[in-house]
């Protein structure tokens, strides 16, 4: 079938498109079919639908240097053939300028350089919600939609980052910079979001041509849109844990999240993997940037010789994780080599048992000016507070295992932290939970009222350590993470 410019305004009208409408529109010519007169009949199609009243806009991206006069656009042909009509005017953007033509297009594509990001507040694309615009999608689905950047700017999405740009300033030839924030990508899914705007009722889908097109409010997506991304910041991303972009971008979301807490998120070394580039890789995918050495290959860190050690420690540095402490699988460790190496390394603690400290470590630790965190196995609450008291040292302190205690038939929460004089010596605390028959759960799911407790630290403004240390055994550190994070989604 020869599609005519009749038909295509036949089915324009039938989309929604009135005169007096301003358009932005993202198109493939090859999905309208064949389009007697090509890019430019399309182009006419639209202006006519529009009349005198309306605006046409099409995004203009385009790479470095720009040149508003000689940059094309890599969007595709109707957009291209349109930036260079008579008449057609161009926003003035090194990275996602917008071309213009019509009753409006002077002031939606004003000022676009003096806006701090691409696609955010100010820019056409937000403009153009501000004045009741609509978005066509001429045969491309919502990823082609840079609007869609727009709002991940509005909702200040963590993910996005800073960019320099450079153009070609009319006004003295001279090449010249911009730094732009929100600057979107790599991946994201957009697509996902089609399905809101359908239920919304705020999108018509129907054929121009043969292309299947979508016709959108553009206020209205503004709406639905930022809703989504307060209920979930990655509502635009894909779930596919093999896309290392949006894994990425997801461990960006953590991050930020955390920024706002007053507790560190730690991990412990073996938890999370057995080398550690791939101990480094799991924590930095939950925005986790503080470790607490256990074991690294399989090998006690007690064991590590000074030269491996500073290695281990400089490679960390260099990734911008801290090391929160050393400790040992083993209640009969080397804690003073542990001790010794924490100095070492600048590592501020060691964690050992309640009943594996003794006098002896704990000036040795004075020495060397490391603290010590007592972590309860099978003492009860009092018999811990009473330790702590009698040892009445500045470098000594507790870190609570919720799961432990429940282990010997006392509630956490309930028990331990609203009536004992333990809490204040609390300085560490590991999201481990369990059933009072000691078996280990996920957070949230055992007898230890880790909810509880995590809430009411965050509460009293703790900030200390938070420590992920799953059972090996039962699930691997990301299901351990996800269900500290769901809690968290729950508070
Ligand atoms: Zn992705």
């Amino acid at each position: 079938m020869i599609v005519t410019k009749q038909i295509l305004m036949r089915d324009l009208k039938r989309l929604g498109v009135k005169a007096g409408d301003a358009v932005l529109a993202h198109s493939a010519l090859s999905a309208i079919g064949q389009v007697r007169g090509g890019a430019n009949t399309v182009i006419d199609a639209l202006l006519e639908s529009l009349g005198p009243k309306g605006t046409l806009l099409m995004p203009a991206l385009s790479g470095n240097v720009f040149d508003i006069k000689k940059s094309p656009t890599w969007v595709g042909l109707i957009p291209e053939v349109f930036r260079r009509r008579k008449g057609v005017l161009r926003s003035f953007h090194p990275t996602h300028s917008v071309t213009a033509f019509g009753a409006r297009a002077t002031e939606l594509i004003a000022d676009h350089l003096k806006c701090p990001t691409p696609c955010g507040e100010g820019t056409p694309y937000v403009k153009l919600m501000d004045i009741g615009g609509k978005i066509l999608l001429l045969g491309v689905d919502q990823d082609r939609s840079t609007s869609l950047h727009s709002l991940e700017s509005l909702a200040r999405a963590p993910y996005l980052s800073t960019i320099t740009r450079q153009y070609r300033d009319p006004a003295d030839g001279k090449t010249k910079s911009v730094t732009l924030r929100d600057y979107p990508g790599p991946h994201r899914d957009f697509i996902q979001l089609d399905r809101l705007f359908r239920e919304a009722g705020i999108m018509k889908i129907g054929k121009v041509g043969q292309a299947v097109s979508r016709l959108i409010d553009a206020a209205g997506m503004r709406e639905v849109g930022l809703r989504a991304l307060r209920e979930n910041p990655a509502a635009c991303l894909c779930g596919n844990p093999n896309c290392a972009d949006c894994v990425g971008q997801r461990a960006a979301i953590k991050r930020h999240r955390l920024s706002q807490e007053d507790f560190q998120l730690s991990a412990v070394s073996d938890c999370a993997g057995h080398g550690i580039e791939e101990i480094i890789a799991t924590i930095e995918h939950e925005g986790i940037q503080h470790l607490e050495l256990r074991k690294v290959n399989g090998r006690e860190f007690a064991a590590f010789t000074d030269q491996e050690a500073r290695a281990i420690a400089a490679r960390l540095r260099a990734r911008g994780i801290r090391v929160t402490a050393l400790t040992a699988t083993l209640p009969n460790a080397d804690w003073n080599r542990l001790i010794d190496l924490a100095a070492l390394i600048r590592a501020p603690a060691v964690v050992l048992p309640f009943d594996a400290c003794n006098p002896e470590f704990i000036r040795r630790a004075r020495r060397r000016r490391v603290q010590l965190r007592l972590e309860n196995f099978r003492e009860n609450s009092a018999a811990c507070a009473e330790q702590l008291k009698a040892i009445g040292q500045k470098q000594v302190s507790c870190a609570f295992n919720a799961a432990h205690f429940a282990a010997v038939a006392q509630h956490p929460f309930l028990g331990i932290y609203m009536k004992s004089p333990l809490k204040r010596f609390v300085t560490q605390f590991y999201v481990n939970d369990g059933t009072f028959a000691g078996e280990p759960t996920l957070p949230g799911q055992g007898n230890a009222e880790i909810k509880e407790l995590i809430s009411i630290l965050r509460c009293a403004s703790f900030n200390g350590l938070m420590t992920l240390k799953p059972a090996r055994t039962l699930h691997s550190f990301a299901t351990h993470a996800e269900a500290f994070w769901k809690l968290l989604d729950t508070m």
